[in-house]
């Protein structure tokens, strides 16, 4: 039998472990109002392939998702196990992303409000104004050419170009989109995108001018947060992701089902 067609419980236990940590995923963007209505998708790839991922089917609420609901797809947006509907952006955004983007083994688009927010304006910039926003000093694309919906694979290629080798692109009119090498990364630049671009609103809501951090403190700064991101051996993505899913353990949410 082809690997990727075994029953959940007879899959090896980093496909287990991955399909606990998509449905973490969805259940944790929905606590922090990442979501919109029932629409997006987050996506991972299966442990093992560098041709299929995991998706939601459509129609769940984020709030739902179990580990056992989700689908495998290919590349090209077929159907590879699972039941359920697959909605067309998750194969037209998707997937194209998780083709050309090297650094895309996680990918995750949300209309997260402030990020979005922030994509509607003529200068949708993240303003180096807030310490929150110095891990994306040098790894945030910006597309301001928003196209419609994503009904072709052309528009999702035209996302993985524009976000090139950067881990965030703002899509601008539109919402955002962060890759990463592993689902804890991806979520923590998805989190901290979200919180910067939230402090960002809110000091312009003031009416009053940003003061933008110098550039030598920006560089010093990220140089600090490259040196600190493990402590004690640990990624603090990891510890930051483990600490999130314990918060939905103790709520006793069944998204490891
Ligand atoms: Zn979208």
């Amino acid at each position: 039998m082809n690997a990727s067609l075994k029953s959940v419980a007879a899959e090896p236990e980093a496909q287990r472990r991955a399909r606990v940590d998509l449905a973490a995923c969805h259940r944790l963007a929905a606590h922090f109002g990442f979501n919109e209505g029932i629409d997006n998708h987050l996506t991972v790839l299966v442990p093992g392939f560098t041709d299929r991922f995991y998706l939601a089917p459509f129609g769940l609420h984020w709030s739902e998702v179990k580990a056992s609901d989700l689908l495998i797809l290919d590349l090209a947006g077929r159907l590879v196990s699972g039941q359920g509907l697959v909605e067309p952006t998750a194969k037209y955004i998707h997937a194209p992303v998780h083709r050309l983007s090297p650094q895309g083994n996680c990918v995750l688009h949300t209309h997260m409000p402030y990020a979005t927010a922030l994509g509607m304006l003529e200068n949708p910039r993240l303003e180096m104004a807030v310490q929150s926003a110095l891990m994306f000093h040098d790894d945030i694309a910006y597309d301001c050419n928003y196209n419609g919906l994503a009904h072709d694979e052309s528009e999702g290629e035209r996302l993985a170009l524009a976000l090139g080798s950067k881990s965030a692109l703002l899509m601008g009119n539109h919402g955002a989109l962060v890759v990463g090498r592993t689902l804890p990364q991806a979520f923590e630049r998805l989190y901290f995108l979200e919180r910067a671009a939230q402090a960002q609103v809110l000091a312009l809501s003031t009416g009053r001018p940003l003061r933008l951090i110098p550039d030598s403190v920006i560089k010093r700064a990220f140089a600090q947060m490259e040196g600190g991101s493990a402590v004690g051996g640990f990624e603090r993505e990891e510890l930051h992701f483990d600490a999130l899913k314990r918060m939905l353990d103790r709520a006793g949410m069944d998204y490891a089902s």
